[in-house]
């Protein structure tokens, strides 16, 4: 990335943030969804074009989004959650495109992540059932204990079926019609 394009990151940046320096204006910002373009033709608020995926920011402070900022430019802000953030997006908007190809889904880090998981409970995946004792977190903590086993062949038959359930009726439709990605 050329210095030009850093240097203009950081005015745009500065300039809709609360704080007026960029580490602590870093600081204010959230990634809100993904977008792919078909062909590689996206453009960074820093003026870097071919972008594949393109990430919508968030302010915390005063609500505002900033579209689009690349995976690179995300870097400079030096943060480690943002860039699991980025993973995250990542992660869901390739998943999404499994499902919508109809490709079967399992609990498993081909598809799933620690980070997946929580995004899925934070938007608030998992509805209160009679299922589910009226409280989504069960399933949520269910399925993440279930991603958390190393040996998948020690799953009984009855929990197998519970997690077939909750991936094909809750989370795929979940995911399918989310505004956030793509
Ligand atoms: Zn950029």
């Amino acid at each position: 990335m050329a210095a030009n394009s850093f240097e203009t990151l950081k005015q745009v940046i500065e300039a809709n943030s609360v704080a007026n320096d960029f580490y602590n204006a870093a600081q204010e910002w959230g990634i809100t969804s993904v977008d792919e373009h078909p062909s590689n033709e996206g453009e960074c608020v820093c003026g870097q074009q071919h972008l594949l995926y393109m990430y919508t920011i968030q302010n915390h402070h005063t609500g505002q989004s900033l579209e689009y900022i690349g995976s690179k430019c995300v870097q400079h802000f030096q943060r480690g959650d943002l860039n699991l953030q980025v993973t995250i997006f990542r992660g869901l908007f390739e998943l999404r495109k499994k499902i919508l190809a109809g490709e079967h889904i399992s609990l498993t880090s081909d598809y799933f992540s620690r980070g997946i998981l929580a995004w899925l409970y934070d938007e608030g995946a998992f509805p209160a059932t009679p299922y589910n004792g009226n409280d989504g977190g069960n399933d949520y903590r269910f399925l993440l204990d279930m991603f958390n086993k190393r040996n998948k062949n020690e799953i009984s038959q009855a929990r197998q079926n519970k997690i077939r359930g909750l991936l094909h009726y809750t989370v795929k439709p979940f995911i399918r019609y989310h505004p956030a990605l793509g």
